[in-house]
């Protein structure tokens, strides 16, 4: 819920900035690795921006692949989830470089 509000809050300032009536599409990237469901982040989102200028507004999730970075291996390898092992040497020695993150990308206004 608290990070549905943070997402609303950035949303009803660059509405307020651009002078939006309304908010009508909202597009997010979140990544794969971020333990953020997109279902219940969708719900929250509806459940706190009703009523207000993003009220009914669509909530687009692009999910953003994981990476990591695997020192044996000496370079960049993909991650589907934390706590996997290195697809390509299976070590555990992986530092998580993208997938963690969740951005606003853009919202579109009436
Ligand atoms: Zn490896």
């Amino acid at each position: 819920m608290a990070l549905a509000e943070g997402v609303l809050e950035i949303v009803e300032e660059t509405a307020r900035r651009n002078g939006a009536a309304r908010v009508t599409v909202v597009r997010l990237e979140l990544g794969a690795l971020s333990h953020v469901e997109r279902e219940a982040l969708s719900f929250c989102f509806d459940a706190v921006a009703k009523g207000g200028v993003a009220g009914g507004a669509v909530l687009e999730i692009d999910a953003t692949p994981g990476a990591a970075w695997c020192m044996p291996c000496g370079e960049r390898v993909p991650l589907e989830r934390l706590g996997d092992p290195c697809p390509r040497c299976g070590g555990w020695q992986l530092a998580v470089v993208q997938g963690e993150e969740m951005r606003l990308k853009e919202i579109e206004i009436a």
